[in-house]
């Protein structure tokens, strides 16, 4: 189906919060703008929830917890599989939607209606397979029953960079275990998952099972849904820091907690790697998403017998990619999500270079409206530089050098994040002792993309704790109850 015009479909989006099956405006009467990043243009003004209406939101999911924990997980799946087919319907429409507020390039957009959508139907199929253990005790005293429950009411944060994404594979795997859910997306992006909330209201979800609400002070309205004990699960993606904060709310009430969180990940080439597959595979993994994905290379710590030549490949590629707004044919480089951003990645680089690093393409800010970093190289990068140390979550490739394997498992390693690592290696038995040696959750070897709905995606160290998609993700909305019957 060919996309509406950006302002027809603007009109179809709710600009309302989504409470106990309800569209309603907010009750302080405030608004937020939603802008385009490659414009500053307003797309559409929506509501913003203040903390009685997060409460009223909460009290909404509480009231449909039971009824929903009782539907029939076929049911469940049923619904949650009608939405997947309403987004291929509408794929383009969504896709669209996510370049309009966050500005990546229309193709990426619609490989993340892919990505997303899957999370829809991988869970519309988990429901049905929530499965126990029946046995009889060692002693033989008695029979030993363990039954999964759905957790109960949940909060579910989202951040901006993948509007789609990070929204269904946290409802999904939540309705999918027969949990109601509270959803606040950020600020920044919220228009795609209210356009979520609407397709599955479409789909048959009934009256409170899933609740939105759009808000400009994410702290203030959150606080009070965290502190209050009806909650029973408390699921985030976004940064570190933030997640920190939440962890420390949740511990007052002893709450569930999944949190994914902040990466810096390493992207290590091998002197015996195949430089084509690596050049390939660092351009996916450094510039999907203008660099803005918590899986983003952050650091290529290349072998020095191949280091010039990756880079002279990688900075020749960069040099012909075109910057514009993500709604243009053959832009591979949006606009980063805003002015801050671009700070961000500039001062990264300047401290680089100022510290002696070679800035081989790219290395300025572009002239707005919009806020676009140009893609960039800097090579030999020092080991001190702020660049190596903090999530870029901008375009730009950092290259430092290494000579033996170990030297390149200590330098991944050097990090408190732990999501992501990839790593380019045509030698088997080195690339099964990387398996082993790199402290991140996930691994990509010989490629730079790995998501997907039905592997366990999360990190180790300060990048989280649990799991989303595969078949661990719906565990994350289970409790394990065991129960012992004694012989009669
Ligand atoms: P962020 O600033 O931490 O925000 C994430 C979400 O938390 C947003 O919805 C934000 O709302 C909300 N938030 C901020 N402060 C809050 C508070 N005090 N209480 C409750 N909610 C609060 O992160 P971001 O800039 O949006 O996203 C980028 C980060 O996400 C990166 O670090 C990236 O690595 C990480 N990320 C991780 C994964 C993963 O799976 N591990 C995936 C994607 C992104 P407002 O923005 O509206 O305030």
């Amino acid at each position: 189906m060919s996309a509406a015009s950006e302002s027809e479909l603007l009109a179809t989006v709710p600009d309302r919060l989504f409470i106990g099956g309800e569209w309603v405006s907010g009750s302080g009467g405030g608004s937020i703008d939603v802008r385009d990043p490659a414009t500053g243009a307003v797309l559409k003004t929506i509501a913003d929830a203040t903390p009685a209406d997060g409460l009223a939101a909460l009290d909404a999911a509480v009231a449909a917890a039971d009824s929903w924990a009782a539907t029939a997980p076929r049911q469940r799946g049923e619904i949650l599989r009608g939405a997947f087919d309403l987004l291929q319907e509408r794929r383009d429409d969504v896709a669209l939607l996510m370049t309009l507020e966050m500005g990546k390039p229309l193709a990426e957009a619609a490989g993340e209606v892919s990505y997303g959508g899957e999370f829809l139907r991988w869970f519309s199929e988990e429901a049905v397979r929530i499965s126990g253990r029946y046995g009889r005790n060692p002693e033989g005293t008695g029979q030993m029953v363990v039954s999964q429950r759905p957790v109960g009411p949940c909060y579910l944060i989202t951040p901006w960079n993948f509007p789609l994404a990070m929204a269904t594979r946290k409802i999904a795997p939540a309705l999918a275990a027969g949990c109601t859910v509270v959803v606040k997306p950020a600020e920044l992006t919220p228009l795609t998952t209210l356009y979520v909330a609407r397709l599955l209201e479409e789909a048959g979800l009934p009256a409170g099972v899933l609740n939105v609400i759009t808000t400009s002070t994410s702290g203030a309205v959150s606080e009070p849904i965290i502190a209050d004990p009806r909650l029973r699960k408390l699921s985030f993606t976004g940064s570190t820091p933030v997640g920190r904060t939440l962890m420390k709310q949740a511990a007052q009430n002893v709450l569930r907690t999944s949190m994914e969180l902040g990466g810096n990940a390493p992207f290590v080439v091998f002197g015996d790697a195949d430089l084509d597959k690596a050049v390939e595979g660092a351009l996916l993994a450094k510039f999907r998403n203008i660099g803005q994905a918590c899986t983003a290379a952050n650091r290529f710590i290349v072998h020095r017998s191949v280091a010039a030549e990756f880079s002279r490949r990688v900075a020749e590629r960069v040099g012909a990619m075109r910057i514009g707004r993500g709604t243009e044919e053959g832009v591979a480089i949006g606009p980063l999500i805003d002015d801050r951003a671009v700070d961000k990645a500039d001062e990264l680089v300047q401290d680089a270079v100022s510290r002696g690093a070679t800035l081989v393409a790219g290395g300025h800010r572009v002239d707005g409206p919009g806020s676009f970093y140009e893609p960039t190289v800097v090579t030999a990068v020092p080991l001190d530089s702020e660049i190596l140390r903090e999530e870029i979550f901008g375009p730009v490739v950092s290259v430092v050098e290494f000579d033996d394997e170990e030297e390149a498992v200590r330098l991944a390693n050097d990090t408190e994040y732990g999501l992501v690592s990839y790593v380019f290696t045509e030698n088997l038995a080195r690339g099964q002792r990387m398996i082993d040696k790199l402290d991140t959750g996930m691994m990509g070897l010989n490629v730079g993309v790995l998501s997907n709905a039905a592997a366990p995606f999360g990190g180790v160290k300060q990048s989280g704790l649990g799991r989303e998609g595969g078949l661990e993700g719906i565990h994350e909305y289970l409790s394990t109850k065991y129960t012992l019957i004694p012989n009669g």
